[in-house]
Formats: structure tokens, sequence, C-alpha cells
């Protein structure tokens, strides 16, 4: 038998396609070749910089969709159906909003592959693919099922190897579409296998890709412990509570924790309660504290900002970008606030009839990548698409980037970290200008 996995683009520029330079190993992907038989014959085909060989014989096609890749993935589902190539669609996106992609499939998959994948296979052997696969959510990654990296070579992915080590998050911020399929809770795997992974996968630069590392904090002491032997140097995405918790910080830093992506989100107190964004509420001033404690242990923050809340104006946004250059933080984003489907902003949106492009931004043919997809209160839409894109140019300037670069606690603290800086700084400059205003889907 043999299977294609999919990765799909998000989609085009409006007048060239679009080769995504910063790409990662898709990582889901991997961990479903680690899930199937060893007698099935597996190629990945990742569309950020491939052409799909819809021609090429197969006898089962999975794709892998999120909500900014729905509209091309379906673009896929139905070239490869057109030709009588069964395909399954899972991933966040198909368990959010199942109908809409069943209607692209010959079978869908809800939930977390883990326990119910080794019966897909078994039954596409057969020809029998059920039209949905409804498998429990929250399964931490399976003990002796590694990730398959073969899959990976030769694709040009960036140096740095994802990994999981819990999935979920205990926290419930209003927009977060994680925190909406987990339930609020996390899911943790077994330190031993993460070590066993590392070990013999070879890895030494990690990104966890865990949606809050820090979810289970007494947990990610114990990883810390267990990886501080490991000589590794890692990355992975944090809730700023973590940045309070002076033993943590110094177990992350000794384990070789470089910094994390932490969702500051904004720096209002009337926007945090307006996100529910509760781990960075509780003696909210003006996040001193915590980037100090940051600073103090080395780690190179990636500042996640939201920017579009009811108390945001055009002027909060442009004092959100001075605050994220004044902390030197190593990188930022300016993110526009995101109805996702079936979360709570999404529904708070709909009932106040604020959601633009027919609340379905992520298959309108007008939408376009970084845009506004709802009715702002404090400015209009196109304002607030326009002050994100702004604020993203000027935290990407060479004026900033070299100030951000002039800090001894953590930019410039050794060598390689000062190389892996501009590496990833020009890296994303490019991306500013590149991924801005691109369509969706390729047609
Ligand atoms: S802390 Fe992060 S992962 Fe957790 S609910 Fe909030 S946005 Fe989602």
């Amino acid at each position: 038998m043999k299977l294609t996995l999919i990765k799909p683009n998000i989609g085009r520029r409006e007048h060239s396609l679009y080769i995504d330079h910063g790409r990662m190993e898709p990582l889901m992907l991997g961990v479903l070749a680690g899930l199937t038989p060893p007698d099935v014959d597996i190629t990945l085909h990742d569309d950020r910089m491939e052409s799909v060989p819809f021609d090429e014989a197969t006898d089962l096609v999975a794709i892998t969709v999120e909500t900014y890749t729905a509209r091309r993935a379906y673009e896929i589902a139905d070239e490869y159906r057109a030709r009588g190539v069964p395909v399954i669609l899972g991933g966040i996106h198909v368990t959010l909003i199942p109908e809409e992609a069943a209607a692209h499939a010959d079978s869908i998959f809800i939930g977390d592959a883990e326990t119910l994948w080794a019966q897909v296979i078994a039954d596409a052997r057969k020809r029998r693919l059920r039209p949905r696969y409804q498998a429990p959510v929250g399964v931490a990654q399976l003990p002796n099922a590694l990730p398959r990296r073969d899959i990976f070579q030769g694709k040009g992915y960036l140096p740095v190897r994802l990994m999981q080590f819990s999935r979920g998050c205990r926290f419930a911020c209003h927009f977060c579409a994680v925190s909406e399929y987990f339930g609020r809770k996390h899911y943790l795997r077994r330190i031993d296998e993460v070590v066993r992974e590392i070990v013999e996968q070879k890895l030494r630069f990690i990104f966890f890709v865990d949606d809050n590392i820090a979810s289970a904090q007494a947990e990610l002491k114990v990883l810390c412990r267990e990886l501080m032997p490991l000589g590794i140097h890692w990355v992975s995405q944090a809730s700023l509570d973590s940045a309070r918790d002076a033993e943590l910080m110094r177990l992350m830093a000794d384990s070789g924790c470089l910094g994390n992506v932490i969702g500051f989100e904004s720096i209002t107190a009337a926007s945090l309660q307006d996100a529910k964004k509760s781990p960075n509420i509780p003696g909210f001033t003006d996040y001193r504290r915590e980037i100090e404690m940051l600073r103090q242990h080395g780690m190179q923050t990636w500042a996640a900002f939201t920017l579009g809340y009811d108390h945001d104006t055009r002027e909060s946004i442009r004092a959100t970008e001075r605050f994220a250059r004044r902390q030197r933080f190593t990188f930022a984003a300016f993110n526009i606030l995101m109805p996702y489907p079936n979360t709570p902003l999404y529904r708070k949106l709909e009932q106040e009839n604020r959601l633009l492009y027919g609340g379905q931004w992520w298959l309108h043919p007008e939408y376009r990548f970084n845009h506004a997809a709802f009715a702002p209160i404090g400015m209009s839409a196109d304002e607030l698409t326009a002050a994100c894109h702004e604020a993203r140019s000027r935290f990407n300037s060479l004026p900033s980037l070299l100030y951000r670069f002039s800090d001894l606690q953590t930019n410039m603290r050794t060598l390689w970290r000062m190389v892996m800086y501009w590496r990833y700084a020009m890296l994303f400059r490019s991306e500013v200008h590149q991924k801005h205003g691109m369509r969706f889907g390729l047609k």
C-alpha cells in the first residue's frame, strides 16, 4: 500500500507563486508516519515549496488542515478525488468544523490520530474507508511510536527539529482555538520517551511545539532536570506566568532553553481582560518584573501580541510596537486578532454581527493574509490591518534590529546566539513583506 502525506501551503502572492523559505518540518505528518505500519510505503509532499504530483499513483492521500491552509487543502483534496484517489482530512480545523471538511473528502478524522490511525490504514487497505473517524481529543504522543524524520530528508527545512512534550493548555484565552480543541486541559508525554526520542534521533537544537510547555510547571521542572545532561539547545512556547517562578527559569536555562514564544498579547489591562488572558493578569503593571526575570536568565524572547481588541486604537498599537522595541525582544509578532472558528471570540463577534467575509474568512476568495477579518471598535478593519503591518515593518527595520541585537544579556550572550539572531532576524524581516496580502489557495 502507498500512503501520500500532504502539507498544504497557505496560497500565493497576487502575481506569483509563493515559496516559504522559513518552513519547518511538519511534525504532525512525521508523527502520523510513525503510527503507520512499516510495510506501508510513505511519501511526503510539502506544497510550501514543491508542486504536488497529482498523477503519481497512490492508495490514500492524508492532508493536514489548519484554518490558514483550509482553502488550499480543499483544492488539493478535490484534485485527487477527481482522479479517483481516496482522501482523508484531519487536523485541528477539521475537528473544529467537520462538516466543512467533509464536503471535500472521502473521510474525515476528528480528534488526535494516536488511537485510531491504525484502523484508518486497515480500512484503506480493504478500500472501505469510513466517512468519519472520531478519536478522543487529548492523547499524548504514544510510547514506542516515535515520529519518522526520514520523510523530511532533502526538503530544505530550517535546521531546528520539532518535537512535543505536551499538548493543550490549562488556560482559556478568548481567541484560542487550542483551548477550545483540548477543553482547557493539557496532556503530557512520558518524559523517558521524550529523552529517548532526543537521544535516538540525535536531536541537538529542538523546538518543542507544545501549545504551552509551561502549562504543567511541576512536570516541566522534571523534564528540565532530565534534559540537562543531554547538552541540547531548545526553544518553545510558554505562558508568561512561567517568568514569575525563579526556580523554573533557572532549570529551563540550565537545560539549554534559549527562549520562548510568550503571549504578551497586550500592554493594557483592559485588553488583557477582553482576551481573558489569565496568565498575564495577576499583578499586571507593565511586565517589568517578568521581563527582568527573563533577561536575567538569558532568555531570547519572542513576544507575541494580538491587536484589535475593543479597547485598542491605532495609537495603542503604535505604543505596543514601541514597547516591544524598547524591551529589545529578540523577535515579536504583531498579530491581528483572528476569529478562529468555534472559539468564544468567534461566537461573540458573530452575535455582535461584526464578522467580515461572511464569517468564513479562511475560505473567502477576497480575504488576504494578515488582513482584519472583523470590524473592530476603535478603528476600521483597514486601519487595523495597516497599523499591524506598520508595527511589523518598524519592528523589523534595520535600526530596530541593531538596537535589539545590542542586548548583552540575551542576543549578544554568546557567538552562537549572535549568529542565530541575525540568521532568523533577516528571515522574519523578509517574511513581513512576502506574506502580507497573500491570497489563500492557488485558484
Ligand atoms: S495561554 Fe496560550 S495556549 Fe493557553 S489558552 Fe492562552 S493562548 Fe491558548
